[in-house]
């Protein structure tokens, strides 16, 4: 896997605010969120997929 950085290109899939994390899914799936988001869908998306790769790229985009 190598992630790339995110953009202000990239949009949260839940808004349109810029993404600062990416998530990653067991099964291949990719989610962009906003921190906003982040915060409302993590938890839940690592209960589904305990596998969960998360690249937090919000620090660096500050
Ligand atoms: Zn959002």
């Amino acid at each position: 896997m190598d992630p790339r950085p995110l953009t202000k290109l990239d949009r949260c899939d839940a808004c349109s605010a810029q993404a600062h994390v990416r998530l990653i899914t067991d099964d291949g799936g990719e989610w962009l969120f906003c921190n906003h988001h982040d915060n409302q869908h993590r938890s839940a998306l690592w209960l589904k997929y305990p596998g969960l790769f998360v690249d937090d790229q919000s620090e660096a985009s500050v």
